[in-house]
């Protein structure tokens, strides 16, 4: 079925190639309006072909900056193999700094694998599953926690496909040099870029490269330099284009496992929430996580989060005023392998 998404590049040809995915999409101040999202392949000869992509969720912002950088930066006579560029997939989550799409609340990670007759968040989920996915051998989505999250920076996969390409992905996982990773299990049928990448028959790559809704010089140095040493590690590029210091090997990487509703605190309701720890810290069962106040009744002490599961806190909500559901602190188990 034609999801009525128009598609400007042709995966067989080399050169360069840039242009809009397009999403009709009527609405009042423009009935023929088009979601234009920007992407760029650059071809030369025979050789891996690789989708680096973000803005999957519109307000994480080091894959945004690079990947929008390395269009500017990557020539393609330097390359071998294939390069697809798609920095700001989901546009008008990107425009509106919201992790959703405004048009239609769309979370474009939740949306796999699309619908072609659906809402344009769903059109796109199809079209990146249908088409744009399976014309690659691997596909790197960059994210990070967003606008109401800080996050331990870390690279991520998820368990896909058969353990030959499994091994390939936790092997090309080390190679981006992050000090911490996660495997994830999310099942075959996941809603996710990996689950898709993983059905399209690609190789599924990750990462949590910083959060709040900013960047910071060591987040987009940590972001810059997993780019580089991907596209090296594939043998797409002989030298590092983003890295502004020299990108040294990567060093000891810290596995870490999230698989359990107790590594999390939840609030149970509304409130205003302060971290007694900071990303990274390792803490036990029943250490202080942080205090939960009750700004609307001041003469309650604050009560005491603590932990039930030992392990690296790796994210904690940044808005403190909370509401019950909101998950405030997590933490991650250390494991071997
Ligand atoms: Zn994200």
């Amino acid at each position: 079925m034609h999801s009525g998404i128009t598609n400007p590049i042709d995966f067989s040809l080399d050169g360069r190639q840039a242009g809009n995915v397009t999403i009709p999409f009527s609405i009042d101040r423009s009935p023929y309006y088009q979601i234009r999202v920007p992407i760029l392949r650059l071809k030369n000869g025979e050789g891996p072909r690789v989708l680096l992509m973000a803005g999957n969720h519109g307000d994480e912002y080091e894959g945004e900056l690079h990947l929008g950088r390395l269009m500017r930066l990557l020539d393609v006579s330097k390359l071998h193999g294939a390069v697809t560029i798609l920095p700001l997939a989901n546009l008008p989550a990107v425009m509106a700094a919201k992790r959703c799409s405004p048009f239609d609340g769309g979370n474009l990670n939740r949306a796999f694998p699309g619908d072609p007759t659906g809402t344009p968040t769903a059109r796109l989920a199809y079209f990146l599953e249908e088409q744009l996915f399976p014309a690659h051998d691997v596909v790197f989505d960059l994210h990070a926690g967003g606008t109401s999250m800080a996050h331990l920076p870390c690279t991520l996969v998820e368990r896909q496909g058969d353990a030959a390409r499994f091994e390939r992905s936790v092997e090309l996982m080390r190679a981006m040099g992050a000090s911490h990773a996660f495997i994830a299990d999310n099942g075959p049928a996941a809603p996710t870029s990996m689950g898709a990448a993983a059905r399209a028959g690609a190789i599924g790559l990750s990462g949590e490269f910083g959060g709040g809704g900013t960047v910071t010089p060591q987040t987009m140095a940590f972001a810059a330099a997993a780019i580089d040493r991907l596209l090296i590690a594939l043998g797409v590029l002989e030298t590092p284009v983003l890295s502004r210091i020299p990108v040294p090997a990567p060093g000891a990487l810290q596995l870490l496992s999230l698989s359990r509703h107790s590594q999390g605190i939840y609030a149970e309701r509304r409130g205003w929430f302060e971290p007694a720890v900071a990303l990274g810290a390792t803490v036990a069962a029943g250490d202080l996580a942080g205090w939960y106040h009750d700004l609307e009744r001041l003469d309650q002490t604050e009560e005491s989060l603590r932990f039930a599961e030992g392990g690296i806190v790796i994210s904690h909500r940044l808005h403190c005023d909370s509401q019950a559901g909101d998950c405030l602190i997590q933490v991650a188990e250390p494991i071997s392998g």
